[in-house]
């Protein structure tokens, strides 16, 4: 007979292990398979997110944002260094054990809940009828276990481009731009999206020549456009380029060269590069996860289909995460987690999905939370906008981190605040002032009415909610 589960969780990312530790915590005897395997060779859980996602590309752009602020910004505060180097090897060995931190953490955390410790099962799992789930190990041998419930968490990996195959020396996925060993003199890009953006900053920092080619005629369509307009003047002026509406047809690697063939308005152009990024989005990684017995549908889109709840259809079966709707981020896999495994023990589990906030950690930093202008003309919401400039702001002149904006869209009778739009510095941490604001169902007075402290960031939240009723006091309304 098969060990049975409470619940099983496949995938080990910030989707599934959050789940196994809430099951668990639930009294639910949980088991959390994953295929995953590190760089060492061995079992790692923490899945893209943390093995070669959010956790190390932030390592990444923080090593090269210190490098950075070194060579160009600690002159403007009379700290001068001569011969700064950057120690690329050094770099990546901090980057990789940040990793090994975070992901031996799970594995502890595991174990943590003493009363009812989560069993971690390494190997490829594939679900069948009847909630039974055949495991194939690392070492080949194929094991099969059952539960009351199934939660599919199995992420997403990287969309190959047919033409420009991966093979991590000259043309890089995620995992690999995050792995170069030297800078690269020239890098090319492919996917002016946000993975395409952050990590090509990185390399832009140490150095490199980088050149980013993405088809539509702007980049980041889903953010509010007075948001990347600033956002593209910084890049500007750190040197990264740009090129929109360059649909790219050809990647040829010649030695130790890769020659791109891409076409603009202006005609066919082509571009060599040492190195090339393809970051051109990300697809539900469901292949093998289901065999044709369990019942679950997928999506056009490979993803599994589910409800408001995460629930497939399948009884006892549920999918979170970057495997089904919505946005492909760690914090909504988590919260989906969360929801899922109070659910299955007969709690009240949700997530709205409205105020899910996004933050693409450039320089300037990207953040927002719900609507857009455009969204809200589609919806045909009557809107109403306030705007406040950081260059305003007495903190951010001190920090010299003058660029960017916030912005504060409210429903025009009723006030209520329909999205939060941000670009400066640390505004990954201000957008979730936005956040606790729309979940209270606040309303741009309510913002505008908070006492926030002098000489703060956040005063320019304070300031462009007041700007929302045209009387910000630091700029002219
Ligand atoms: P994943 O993290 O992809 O985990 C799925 C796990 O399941 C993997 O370990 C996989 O090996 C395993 N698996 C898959 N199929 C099976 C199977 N059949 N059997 C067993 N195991 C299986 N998001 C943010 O919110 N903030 C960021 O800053 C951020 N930065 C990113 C940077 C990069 C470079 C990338 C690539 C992504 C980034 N993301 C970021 C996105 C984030 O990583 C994902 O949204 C998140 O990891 C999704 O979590 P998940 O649990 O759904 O899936
Ligand atoms: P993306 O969807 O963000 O961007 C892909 C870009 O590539 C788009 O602008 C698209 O128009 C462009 N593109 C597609 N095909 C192209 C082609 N043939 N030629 C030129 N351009 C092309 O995808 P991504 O950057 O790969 O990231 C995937 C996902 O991972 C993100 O959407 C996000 O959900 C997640 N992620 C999040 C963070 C974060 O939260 N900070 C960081 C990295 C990744």
């Amino acid at each position: 007979m098969s060990e049975q589960f409470d619940v099983v969780v496949i995938g080990g990312g910030p989707g599934g292990y959050v789940a196994a530790i809430r099951a668990a915590q639930l009294g639910l005897k949980t088991a959390c398979v994953d295929a995953f395997i590190g760089k060492d060779g061995k079992p790692a859980l923490g899945g893209t997110c943390l093995n070669v996602g959010c956790i190390p590309s932030k390592a990444l752009l923080d090593s090269s944002r210190q490098f950075h602020n070194l060579t160009h910004s600690f002159k403007d505060h009379g700290i001068t260094a001569d011969n700064a180097k950057i120690d690329v090897g050094a770099m990546i060995a901090r980057k990789d054990k940040i990793v090994k931190q975070f992901t031996g953490g799970i594995t502890a955390l595991f174990k943590g809940n003493k009363a009812n410790p989560v069993t971690p099962i390494a190997g490829f799992a594939t679900l069948k009828a009847g909630n039974v789930i055949s495991i194939k190990g690392h070492d080949g041998k194929v094991a099969e276990i059952s539960a009351k419930n199934v939660i599919l968490a199995a992420g997403s990996v990287p969309i190959e481009l047919p033409f420009a195959k991966f093979d991590n020396v000259r043309i890089l996925d995620n995992a690999g731009a995050l792995d170069v060993n030297a800078v690269p003199k020239r890098l090319g890009v492919i996917g002016a999206g946000v993975i395409g953006l952050e990590l090509g900053s990185v390399w832009r920092r140490l150095g490199s020549e980088v050149t980013i080619l993405e088809a539509l005629p702007e980049f980041l369509g889903v953010a509010d456009p007075d948001i990347t307009k600033a956002a593209a003047r910084e890049f500007k002026k750190q040197g990264l380029d740009i090129q929109l509406g360059a649909k790219v047809s050809k990647a040829e690697i010649k030695g130790e060269e890769v020659h791109l063939t891409y076409a603009d308005a202006s005609g066919e152009k082509t571009l060599v590069v040492d190195k090339l990024l393809v970051a051109v989005g990300r697809r539900a990684a469901t292949a093998g996860l289901l065999d044709p017995s369990s019942g679950v549908k997928l999506d056009e889109r490979g993803r599994v289909i589910v409800d408001e709840h995460c629930a497939t259809g399948v009884a006892g079966v549920w999918a979170i995460g970057d495997c089904v709707r919505g946005p492909m981020l760690a914090h909504k896999a988590s919260e989906e987690g969360i929801a899922v495994a109070e659910l299955i023990a007969g709690l009240p589990g949700h997530v709205n999905l409205d105020t899910v906030p996004w933050v693409i950690y450039t320089e300037p930093e990207i953040a927002w939370v719900g609507k857009t202008e455009a969204e809200c003309k589609a919806a045909e919401i009557s809107y109403k906008v306030g705007t406040f400039p950081f260059a305003a702001i007495g903190r951010a002149v001190a920090m010299n981190e003058p660029a960017g904006l916030v912005k504060v869209i409210a429903h025009a009778e009723t006030d209520r605040i329909l999205g939060l739009h941000l670009c400066g510095a640390n505004v990954s941490e201000l957008v979730h002032e936005g956040v606790v604001a729309m979940e209270f169902h606040g309303s741009a007075e309510d913002l505008a009415r908070i006492c926030h402290a002098h000489p703060t960031l956040s005063e320019a939240v304070h300031e462009a909610a007041l700007a929302v009723d045209k009387r910000a006091i630091h700029k002219a309304n």
